[in-house]
C-alpha cells in the first residue's frame, strides 16, 4: 500500500502534474481566509450582550477609547488581512442601515464561516454551501417576520422598552433611565408619526460637553449653539432675540487671484484703512437694521468669516455673535431657529430671521460654554441634546450609546414591528430551520442544519458572557423553542431560560433580520474568494 500510495502524492506535487494548475490553492486560501475572518469574529465576541465585556482601544496617538459597540471596536482595530476587513465593513454596513446589531452580525459571521468550513471539509462545494446559506438566511427573514409582533409608534412605553434594550449593553447602561425616553423624545420631535418613514438623525443635534454627570444631560425644550470662539464684548444674553444665520463674511473682500496693492504714503494707508471700515461699517448697519440681533456665521475657510473690526462694530450695536458654523449644520440651524440662511448681504431681510424669547450664554465648566437658545417661536422638525459626562471617554461612549438608541428607534420608523431579545429570535429560526432541513435533499439539507446550528451561537454567547453555563442554557432554550415558546430567551437578569417579552427585553424586527441577511451575504462573498492578488500600487 505504502509503495502505492507514494508516487500518486508525489506526481500531485511533482513538476509534470502540478504545473500550473495548483488544486490546493484555492482550498488554502479559502481556508486562510476563514481564519482571518473568524479570529476578528472572535475579538468582539465577548462584547455581546448586556453582560458583555467593554474594549479599552488605545490609538497609535495615545489617544483611548472604552466601549462596547461592535462598530466602534473593529473601526478602530488595525486590521490588516483583506478578508477581516470585511468583517469590519460588515459591522459599518449594519452601523449604518440599523445602528444597532454591529456585534452580532459580525459574531453570526464568524460563526456561518465556521460552519462553512466544517461543510468545505465534508467536500461540499463553496458555491453550492454558499448558496443554500443564501435561501437558508432568506427563509430566516420570513420566520422572523412570522415571529415579530407590529408596534404602534404612539405608545411611548413600548418604544422606551426597546431603547432600553439597546443602552442595557453599554457602559452606560446604569443611565437608560434617562436616556432611553430621551431618545424616544428626540425621534418623536423631528418626524411626522403618520407620514414619515424615516428619520433623519442629522436633525437631532448632540452637543457633548464635559462636566457633571450623564444624569444631568438634557434634551433642550429650544436649541443649544456650540461656541467655539468668542465675539469681544458683545452681549451675552439677548431677549427677544431676531436670529439671522448668514453665509457670507464680513471682513474685507479678497480678489480672486493674488495681487499687491502698494502703499507709498500715510495719505494713502489711512485711505485704505478708511475704506476698509466704512465697507464693514456699511454692512454692519445693514444687518442692525433688518433688526438682527443675534448673529450665526458659517465658517469660511477662504478668509476669516468675522474680523476683529467688525467684531467691535457689533458689540457697540449690542449684536450677539456666534460664528464658526460649520457648513453641515446649517440646515439644522436653519431648521430649528426657524431662519433662512442669508448668503449675500442683499437678501438680509426682517423675513429671513428667526425669533426667539431668550438667547444666552450658558457656562458648562469654567472655559466653556454653549449658547442655549428658548421660546423658540416656529421651531422647525429639530431638536437639540446636551450631555454631560465627567470625562471624555464617558462622554464619548454615551454618545455612541445614545445614537445606538436613536437607531433602534429610527428601525421602527422604518419598519413598525419587534422581536423578543435574548437569543429567542435566532433559536426560533434555528429550530424551524432545523425542521425545514428535514424536507431538503442531499447538500442542502447539511446546509441547512449547519447554518441553524450556527445562529445558536448568540444565544449561546449571551449566556456564556453572563457566567451561565452555556450549553445548559443553549439546550434548555432550544427544547423550549421546540415546544412552541417561541419567545423564550436568555434571561441574563435571573440566570435561567423565560419569557423574555414579560422582561420587556424588545428589540427591532429591521436589526436582527437584516444582521442575519448580512452575515449571509458576508459569508457567501468570502467563500467565492478563491485567491488575493496584490496589486502593484
Ligand atoms: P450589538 O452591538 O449587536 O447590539 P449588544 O452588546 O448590544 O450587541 O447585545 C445585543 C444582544 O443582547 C441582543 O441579542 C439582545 O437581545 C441581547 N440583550 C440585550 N439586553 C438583554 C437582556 N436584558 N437580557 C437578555 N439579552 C439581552
Ligand atoms: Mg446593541
Amino acid at each position: 500500500m505504502t509503495m502505492q500510495s507514494a508516487p500518486v502524492a508525489k506526481a500531485s506535487n511533482g513538476p509534470k502534474m502540478g504545473a500550473f494548475k495548483d488544486k490546493d490553492k484555492p482550498a488554502s486560501v479559502r481556508s486562510s481566509n476563514i481564519v482571518a475572518a473568524k479570529s476578528v469574529a472572535d475579538a468582539v465576541r465577548t462584547s455581546l450582550g448586556p453582560r458583555g465585556m467593554d474594549k479599552m482601544i488605545q490609538s497609535a496617538n495615545g489617544e483611548v477609547t472604552i466601549t462596547n459597540d461592535g462598530a466602534t471596536i473593529l473601526k478602530q482595530m488595525s486590521v490588516i488581512h483583506p478578508t477581516a476587513k470585511m468583517l469590519v465593513e460588515l459591522s459599518k454596513a449594519q452601523d449604518i442601515e440599523a445602528g444597532d446589531g454591529t456585534t452580532t452580525v459580525v459574531v453570526l459571521a464568524g460563526s456561518l464561516l465556521e460552519a462553512a468550513d466544517n461543510l468545505l471539509a465534508k467536500g461540499i462545494h463553496p458555491t453550492t454551501i454558499s448558496e443554500s446559506f443564501q435561501r437558508a438566511a432568506h427563509q430566516a427573514e420570513e420566520i422572523l417576520e412570522q415571529m415579530s409582533s407590529p408596534i404602534d409608534l404612539k405608545d411611548d412605553n413600548e418604544l422606551i422598552k426597546l431603547a432600553t434594550t439597546s443602552l442595557n449593553s453599554k457602559v452606560v447602561s446604569q443611565y437608560s433611565w434617562l436616556l432611553a425616553p430621551m431618545a424616544v423624545k428626540a425621534v418623536k420631535k423631528v418626524i411626522d408619526l403618520e407620514h414619515d418613514d424615516n428619520v433623519n438623525l442629522k436633525m437631532i443635534k448632540i452637543v457633548q460637553k464635559v462636566g457633571e454627570t450623564v444624569e444631568e444631560s438634557e434634551l433642550i425644550d429650544g436649541a443649544i449653539i456650540e461656541q467655539k470662539s468668542m465675539g469681544r464684548g458683545g452681549p451675552t444674553k439677548v431677549e427677544k432675540a431676531k436670529i439671522g444665520l448668514i453665509q457670507f463674511q464680513i471682513s474685507p473682500p479678497k480678489t480672486d487671484m493674488e495681487n499687491q496693492v502698494v502703499i507709498s504714503d500715510y495719505a494713502q494707508m489711512d485711505r485704505a484703512l478708511k475704506e476698509e471700515r466704512t465697507y464693514l461699517l456699511d454692512l454692519c448697519k445693514q444687518i442692525k437694521k433688518a433688526g438682527c440681533n443675534v448673529l450665526l456665521i458659517q465658517k469660511s475657510i477662504l478668509r476669516d468669516a468675522i474680523n476683529e473690526t467688525a467684531l467691535h462694530f457689533f458689540a457697540k450695536m449690542k449684536i450677539m455673535v456666534i460664528k464658526d458654523i460649520e457648513r453641515d449644520d446649517i440646515e439644522f440651524y436653519s431648521k430649528i431657529l426657524g431662519c433662512r440662511p442669508i448668503a449675500s448681504i442683499d437678501h438680509f431681510v426682517p423675513e429671513s430671521l428667526g425669533y426667539a424669547e431668550l438667547v444666552e450664554e450658558i457656562h458648562t465648566s469654567s472655559d466653556e460654554r454653549v449658547i442655549k437658545v428658548t421660546g423658540l417661536q416656529n421651531p422647525g422638525l429639530a431638536v437639540s441634546i446636551l450631555l454631560r459626562g465627567t470625562n471624555k471617554l464617558v462622554l464619548e461612549e454615551a454618545e455612541r450609546s445614545l445614537h445606538d438608541a436613536l437607531c433602534v428607534i429610527r428601525c421602527l420608523v422604518k419598519k413598525r414591528a419587534l422581536l423578543p431579545g435574548g437569543g429567542a429570535p435566532e433559536m426560533e429560526v434555528a429550530v424551524r430551520l432545523r425542521n425545514l432541513a428535514q424536507t431538503k435533499q442531499g447538500a442542502e439539507q447539511y446546509c441547512w442544519k449547519a447554518f441553524s446550528d450556527a445562529l445558536e451561537l448568540i444565544p449561546y454567547t449571551l449566556a456564556e458572557n453572563a457566567g451561565l453555563s452555556p450549553i445548559t442554557t443553549v439546550t434548555e432554550l432550544r427544547n423550549a423553542h421546540a415546544n412552541g415558546k417561541k419567545d423564550f430567551g436568555v434571561n441574563v437578569r435571573k440566570g435561567c431560560v423565560t419569557d423574555i417579552r414579560e422582561e420587556n427585553v424588545l428589540q427591532p424586527l429591521l436589526v436582527t433580520s437584516f444582521a442575519i441577511k448580512q452575515a449571509a451575504e458576508c459569508v457567501r462573498s468570502i467563500l467565492k474568494i478563491d485567491d488575493i492578488v496584490m496589486a502593484i500600487r
